[in-house]
């Protein structure tokens, strides 16, 4: 009973145990120290049998049981070693002193993105294929801009809000959970789990049983009806727990003291955003915080976001029964919470530190309920990251390292006055979005003008701004076969479909204005380098140093299953693990 308990608790904070609330449980708060202590007590009512692994059990099954895919928004790959000395032993370090650690996994296109990321993970293929150029695009047919996963056709399902209306309609290839499900007729079970609606949906894909994200009206997890009419009775149960409303009274503090921080700048510095003016220091007061964002909002930007989606993957494990037959399963749990953190203050910051060595905890207490519930020979994990970010560019140009501010909308501006001039008076431009440049089709065919010839102009008109690195043309992508350099890049996040005439690259270091610290978008290595591990069933204690694209993961996997590959694959099976 004792062990039964520690398994579901979930460390928070030094000294503080949370639990994940599962079955038949009673939380009572106790207030200790001007900290809220929930304890749980398990009620054995419905006879419901545990069902936990003996832990001698270590010979591999032939096929893992359970593949689970961990994805940590925004993880840079050098934060593995910059926080190296302050994680613990069973977190990340675990997972690479017991794993396969590719040192120089990369994606392999331009808009890196969270959309993009997370399709590419589990598609094994680019944007060009899969079709999620971006977090956004403008959709010409209907003069608008569209989300990656927006889709009005379908209701929420958990919340009265309307942020439910998602699916993946506009991922277009099939990915690992749809072969998975197309393998054994649906036998297999795949869930996606993030804060964000896309992180979650973008990786299970089409077929899967369900993708769930946080709403931030209720602080509910819910889906769409694209998945499921109503919540399965444990996803209820987990949102009556009320979770948010006890961590939205809560204080972020560091869970070290302040100044063991010795691998970032000091808590109060000119870089960071923060939650907002003089909300840069520790404590963060979340109850006045909440005042300044929808109610629940703001814990997605705090570590209690990660903790929320971690003990709601386990819950997922446990009721699903996950990994529990001789269909292999996929669970993904994306933890957004870093990437929220990251835009705010910054890679040099005390709260991107102080999130990783929380998120450390929160990955051991994991890989501890997986020896436990399943064994570790039974689960293929693997822990990578959706993008990268590039440091504070103002940081970098105090340091006399090149970096800039691109100015995007006086540059469009400029541009408008100078179509203005050589064409006429109209709208030449129909859009503007994150480095893509939608001309106006219509127009241009009306004044019997060569849509190459505008193009063109363009993209030199553009070039000429500082910090702007490249920009090409749709004509160019699309007549031509980059096979190497930064145009193979630009045209893998180019589709025929949805990309805009002009595609913008900034130099290194350099983003669009913003009111954020850091952003990601770039096909340096900065935004593209993330961590790759390998981790349970077959995998050695091993280091991979030759490149690896992040298309490989989808058909390593594949192949350990013998299922298909997803059908746009475009990656290989990574053959030191395969072979
Ligand atoms: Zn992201
Ligand atoms: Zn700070
Ligand atoms: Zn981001």
């Amino acid at each position: 009973m004792k062990q039964l308990i520690s398994f579901f608790f979930s460390p928070l904070k030094e000294g503080v145990r949370w639990n994940v609330c599962w079955k038949g449980c009673i939380i009572c708060i106790i207030s200790i120290n001007s900290y809220i202590y929930p304890v749980v007590f398990f009620l054995y009512t419905t006879g419901v049998s545990i069902g936990f692994a003996q832990k001698s059990k270590s010979i591999p099954s032939e096929k893992p049981k359970l593949v689970i895919g961990i994805i940590v928004d925004m993880m840079r790959y050098d934060y593995i070693y910059r926080y190296w000395d302050k994680f613990e032993t069973d977190g990340f370090k675990r997972l690479i002193n017991e794993g396969t650690f590719c040192k120089n996994a990369n994606y392999n296109y331009l808009f890196t993105q969270t959309g993009a990321g997370h399709a590419t993970i589990f598609t094994g293929t680019t944007p060009s294929y899969h079709g999620i150029i971006s977090n956004s695009w403008y959709l010409r047919l209907k003069d608008k801009i569209v989300y990656c996963t927006e889709d009005d056709k379908v209701k929420t399902v958990g919340s009265d809000s309307n942020e439910g209306q998602a699916s993946p309609k506009h991922l277009l290839t099939t990915n690992l959970g749809d072969e998975l499900k197309l393998s054994n007729k649906q036998k297999s079970k795949v869930i996606g789990i993030a804060l964000k609606s896309y992180a979650s949906i973008l990786s299970a894909g089409h077929s899967a049983d369900a993708a769930y994200w946080f709403d931030n009206k209720t602080g509910n997890w819910i889906t769409s009806s694209f998945y499921q009419d109503s919540l399965p009775g444990w996803v209820k149960e987990f949102n009556n727990k009320k979770f948010p409303d006890l961590y939205i009274q809560r204080e972020w503090l560091t869970l070290l003291p302040i100044e063991q921080y010795t691998e970032s700048l000091e808590d109060d510095n000119p870089y960071e955003a923060g939650f907002g003016k003089q909300l840069r220091t520790f404590p963060h007061n979340l109850n006045n915080l909440k005042k300044i964002t929808t109610r629940y909002n703001i814990l997605k930007s705090t570590p209690f976001g990660n903790t929320l989606t971690k003990d709601f993957a386990i819950a997922a494990i446990v009721n699903e029964e996950l990994g529990k037959d001789q269909y292999t399963d996929l669970l993904v749990c994306s933890f957004s919470s870093t990437d929220y953190v990251g835009h705010l203050f910054g890679p040099t910051s005390i709260e991107v530190e102080d999130i990783y060595l929380r998120l450390d905890k929160e990955i051991a207490h994991f890989l501890n309920f997986i020896d436990d519930y399943i064994g570790k020979e039974n689960v293929l994990l693997f822990l990578t990251a959706d993008h990268g970010a590039v440091n504070i560019p103002q940081y970098l140009k105090d340091l006399k390292i090149p970096a800039g501010y691109f100015n995007n909308k006086s540059a469009i501006t400029l541009l408008k006055a100078y179509l203005n001039a050589i064409y006429g008076q109209g709208e030449w431009v129909s859009a503007y979005n994150e480095q893509q440049l939608y001309l106006n089709h219509n127009l241009i065919e009306d004044s019997k003008i060569s849509l190459e010839e505008i193009q063109t102009n363009t993209a030199q008109f553009i070039i000429q701004f500082t910090g702007v690195a490249n920009a090409i043309t749709a004509t160019t992508l699309q007549t031509t076969n980059f096979t190497k350099g930064i145009f193979e890049k630009m045209q893998n996040s180019y589709n025929q479909k949805r990309s805009g005439d002009v595609i913008i690259n900034l130099e290194p270091g350099w983003l669009e204005q913003t009111e954020m610290s850091t952003s990601h978008n770039t096909a340096y290595r900065y935004d593209t380098h993330v961590p790759l591990i390998w981790y349970g069933w077959k995998i050695n204690r091993s280091i991979i140093t030759r490149p690896i694209l992040i298309t490989d993961i989808a058909p390593t996997i594949a192949t350990f299953l013998n299922i298909s590959f997803p059908n746009g694959c475009t990656g290989e099976p990574i053959r030191e693990l395969t072979e």
